[in-house]
């Protein structure tokens, strides 16, 4: 059985007090709950080390937002997967849609990103998903397909083995618009499927596949029942503690 993964992703949001204040209030709600979830938290990276420091003696997990693939050396601005191991992060997000249409990366940096990451052995949620003209055009599944080929071209079923994928139809990101569940899970069944075909069956079943865009308590439920909805990338709704842990509760 697939154990569901719940991850907020916190944008370029939050100072270190804003980190703090967060996160604690996260975990006092969390506090005595039974949850059949993994929670992981992704804050910017100027707060990963006082975010670890509160999450370290919990069951929250951390996580970055982007990284660079290389190790070190002149690449002014970026972090390092060697970096984000350093200040305690266990998971990155990669390929989410604001880095490729904000700051341009493509399926290759995002192929590269993904390698690095598996090297380094963070575990990456990489992120897929169609805009609303491709929707409209019917050409979604051809877009999932491209993005999931080429970005984990090179890669073999064992060095998969801590992957995520999240599926965030760029449509729903931010827009307070959530797909429909069927819609959602339409194409978690056929990134499933193809995953099946390009690996094998075994990896297909136990893969964690998330949904992301616009997941909000209210619709959480819904979502998250879908047999091949695995959890959630979540955005603004992780903001703020009551929502995020209600979405947790959700599972
Ligand atoms: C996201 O940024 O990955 C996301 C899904 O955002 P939101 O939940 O705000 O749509």
């Amino acid at each position: 059985m697939r154990r569901k993964i719940i991850a907020g992703n916190w944008k370029m949001n939050n100072d270190v007090s804003g980190t703090v204040n967060l996160i604690s209030e996260i975990k006092k709600e969390l506090n005595g709950k039974i949850v059949n979830a993994d929670v992981i938290v992704c804050p910017p990276f100027t707060n990963l080390e006082t975010a670890y420091t509160l999450v370290k003696d919990s069951s929250i997990k951390l996580g970055a937002q982007n990284m660079y693939y290389e190790e070190s050396g002149a690449f002014t601005g970026e972090i390092s997967p060697l970096m984000l191991k350093n200040v305690g992060c266990e998971f990155v997000i990669l390929g989410h849609s604001e880095r490729r249409t904000v700051f341009g990366e493509d399926d290759q940096i995002i192929n590269k990103k993904i390698k690095s990451a598996i090297k380094h052995k963070l575990k990456p949620i990489f992120c897929i998903g169609e805009t609303l003209n491709e929707r409209e055009k019917g050409v979604t599944f051809k877009v999932i397909e491209t993005q999931l080929k080429n970005g984990l071209e090179g890669l073999s079923e064992n060095e998969l083995s801590n992957l995520i994928v999240a599926y965030e139809p760029v449509w729903a990101i931010g827009t307070g618009k959530n797909a429909t569940p069927q819609q959602a899970q339409e194409v978690h069944q056929f990134i499933r499927s193809l995953i099946a075909k390009m690996y094998s069956q075994n990896f297909a079943y136990q893969l964690v596949i998330q949904y992301g865009g616009s997941v909000k308590p209210d619709n959480a439920k819904e979502l998250l029942s879908q047999p091949d909805i695995d959890g959630a990338l979540v955005g603004g709704a992780c903001l703020k503690a009551d929502s995020f842990v209600k979405i947790i509760e959700a599972v």
